[in-house]
């Protein structure tokens, strides 16, 4: 078989891909008959494809590039240390540089007495982890029956059998018999789609106080742990109301509920500080980390977990839990120096200073075109809901998705990524993007709009 490399032709790139990669959330048989983009090479916020183009990717990736393509000093790192000990495990009372260092400046920039880390491969391990964890946790406290977790609807964790579980993915739930038993879920705190006469306060309220409602439904000596996204991602960036992380946290307080923040997308400065749930004002027990914390570069994650569980988890004897690439070296050490350069650039200052608040006053301003409701943003994760009629927040008749996927082209078409969730249209660039770049990002995205809006008025959808 010839060598198979960026100068080959793209349709054949894209015809052995079709013959030999399954793709994730991916209709494969569809995706054959169009054949995949090919990406071949990132700077910046910049991809190139096998055609050339060049694109801006408002997504960071799958939002986890937050520094950007192609920092020289992540890829040196890994050459370093894969010469240097490309791997060793953690079991068997065994550790190493790279782990240690991470697990250390993890718990310095945590908040509070977030103190410890058991690592993960990916934010789904992780949250397999976490339940795992949390029921081990109240066994060792005297409350065995302490299992159930409670999660969102269209909240994401991931796609292992305990992570999909854990999200309220209501397409993920139907393929494969989820959720696994011992979940439950409450509503989603999403005005714009939900809240129909209610103010956004009310709202807030009245999701929050669902987790109680189902804490006592199932009976306080039942429920281990609430776990929620302080911003939801792949729902949709769903911000919730002010009224409803304060209600939340009360709940969790008053019923010794263990709160797990996941923090997948919202950890290491995409909300404008280390962890969303600092923005979010909140006090979780447990965070979960992956994506941003190497920036994509390597796949990593872990647990972020508070003294007194880490404590009583460790005066249980064995945790008989663990991954051959629980703190892999390699990626502990391309994480570390990619905290390093989000800490001594300013990163996080970037964000907060000067590159959240130039795209929020353009990001808002998108809210004047027709086609678009809410604009949401917060640090750099945004969203606008695409509607027919502002007033009525209303949704298109077409099945759900549709004018949200015909937007996603045209922003293809127009060499930006960004991702739609039925029809909100979603951004989380990288963290360094500059404002000249936010303007180009702009730009693309009110063309693919207004092109949208020609094409599905053209088609009588409006
Ligand atoms: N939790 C959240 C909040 C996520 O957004 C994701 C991934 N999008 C995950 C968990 C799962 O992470 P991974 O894909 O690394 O398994």
């Amino acid at each position: 078989m010839t060598a198979i490399t960026n100068h080959m032709p793209t349709a054949e790139l894209q015809a052995l891909d079709a013959a030999h990669h399954l793709h994730p959330f991916t209709d494969t048989a569809a995706l054959a008959r169009k054949g995949a983009r090919v990406i071949t090479q990132g700077e910046g916020v910049w991809l190139t494809d096998s055609e050339g183009h060049r694109i801006l990717d408002g997504m960071a990736g799958l939002w986890c590039v937050n520094l950007g393509y192609g920092r020289e000093e992540l890829a040196e790192t890994a050459a370093r240390q894969m010469r240097e000990l490309c791997y060793y495990n953690t079991f068997f009372q065994t550790t190493h540089v790279p782990a240690i260092a991470l697990a250390a400046k993890i718990a310095e920039l945590a908040p509070g007495d977030l103190n410890h880390v058991f690592y993960a491969g990916s934010g789904s391990e992780a949250n397999d982890t976490n339940i795992r964890l949390v029921r081990h946790y109240w066994a060792a406290r005297g409350k065995p029956d302490k299992t159930v977790i409670i999660g969102r609807r269209n909240g994401y964790h991931g796609s292992t059998m305990g992570g999909a579980s854990l999200g309220g993915m209501s397409a993920m739930h139907r393929q494969g018999g989820l959720p696994i038993p011992g979940i439950a879920h409450i509503g989603q705190p999403d005005w714009w789609s939900e809240g129909g006469e209610m103010t956004p306060g009310d709202f807030g309220l009245m999701r929050a106080r669902e987790l109680e409602a189902k804490i006592l439904e199932l009976g306080e000596d039942r429920v281990a742990a609430f776990i929620a996204e302080p911003v939801q991602g792949a729902g949709g960036v769903i911000v919730a109301p002010e009224t409803y992380w304060p209600e939340v946290q009360r709940i969790c307080d008053k019923y010794e509920i263990l709160l797990i923040a996941d923090e997948v997308i919202t950890g290491f400065g995409r909300t404008g500080n280390w962890f969303g749930s600092q923005t979010m004002g909140i006090r979780p027990h447990i965070m979960t980390i992956a994506k941003g914390l190497s920036s994509g570069y390597v796949p990593i994650g872990g647990s972020i977990v508070c003294d007194e569980v880490a404590a009583t988890v460790a005066a249980a004897g064995e945790f008989a839990h663990g991954y051959t690439y629980s703190g892999h070296p390699v990626a502990a050490a391309v994480a570390l120096e990619n905290l390093r350069i989000l800490q001594e650039d300013g990163v996080i200052d970037h964000v907060r200073d000067v590159a959240h608040p130039y795209l929020a006053e353009r990001w808002q301003a998108l809210a004047d075109h027709p086609l678009v409701g809410e604009a949401k943003l917060v640090g750099l994760m945004g969203s606008i809901a695409l509607t027919p009629d502002k007033a009525k927040r209303a949704r298109f008749a077409s099945e759900a998705g549709t004018v949200g996927l015909r937007a996603r082209e045209r922003c293809f078409a127009n060499d930006l990524v960004m991702r739609h969730v039925g029809d909100r249209m979603i951004i989380a660039p990288p963290l360094v993007i500059r404002p000249e770049e936010i303007d180009v990002l702009i730009d693309r995205a009110r063309k693919s709009l207004d092109e949208t809006y020609a094409a599905i008025k053209a088609d009588g959808l409006l």
